[in-house]
């Protein structure tokens, strides 16, 4: 499960995305703090965060992306993340939805109990062969292959996005209040993610 929370400054996104980290085990990835840890690490795009960021500037999407791409791609986001401050502008949300390619494609399970792995960051132990049940049959989903996905989130931006605001319109789409009380929202948000 990925989830992208959207939302003034000040609304309460980090706090939600803490607690959807710990009820559903996938990490937080709040680029603010992941551009001042980058400013601490001694790389080249650490280095170039941080003069741009002593200056008082905007970080440029390419290098918001660049640490995004970093980020999501280490093992703990294998089951998905909860992105908080990211994307902020069209060009990340299109940066991510080529990242999104880049996870669903690889997929497999094991056809006997269902485990699911990665070709690129969740390999089996052993190549082929099951690390839960020993079985060396597995299956890809024919819906995973990258033109597919990427046709799937085109479909989305070009006929699905638009119903928002129609939605909006008819009053059945499902928003959160993000100025309510924490446990509020929390409670919100899980009947939400319970419901999908
Ligand atoms: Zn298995």
């Amino acid at each position: 499960m990925n989830v992208v929370l959207l939302g003034p400054p000040g609304s309460g996104k980090g706090t939600q995305a803490k607690r959807i980290e710990q009820t559903h085990g996938i990490p937080q990835l709040a680029t603010g703090y992941m551009l001042r840890a980058a400013t601490l690490a001694e790389t080249p795009l650490g280095r170039r965060v941080k003069s741009i960021m002593d200056a008082g500037e905007l970080v440029a999407d390419d290098i918001i992306i660049a640490l995004i791409r970093e980020r999501i791609g280490r093992p703990d986001c294998r089951n998905g993340f909860v992105l908080d401050g990211f994307p902020r502008t069209v060009p990340q949300a299109e940066a991510l939805d080529r990242m999104l390619v880049d996870r669903l494609t690889g997929r497999f399970t094991c056809q006997h109990c269902g485990a699911s792995y990665h070709e690129r960051d969740n390999r089996p132990k052993v190549d082929g062969i099951c690390d839960v049940c020993g079985a060396c049959e597995f299956i890809c989903r024919p819906d995973d292959s990258p033109e597919t996905v990427k046709a799937r989130l085109d479909v989305y931006r070009r006929q699905t996005a638009p119903l928002l605001p129609y939605y909006r319109k008819t009053g059945i789409l499902q928003q959160v209040d993000g100025s309510a009380d924490i446990d509020t929202v929390t409670r919100e948000i899980e009947a939400v993610i319970a419901g999908i």
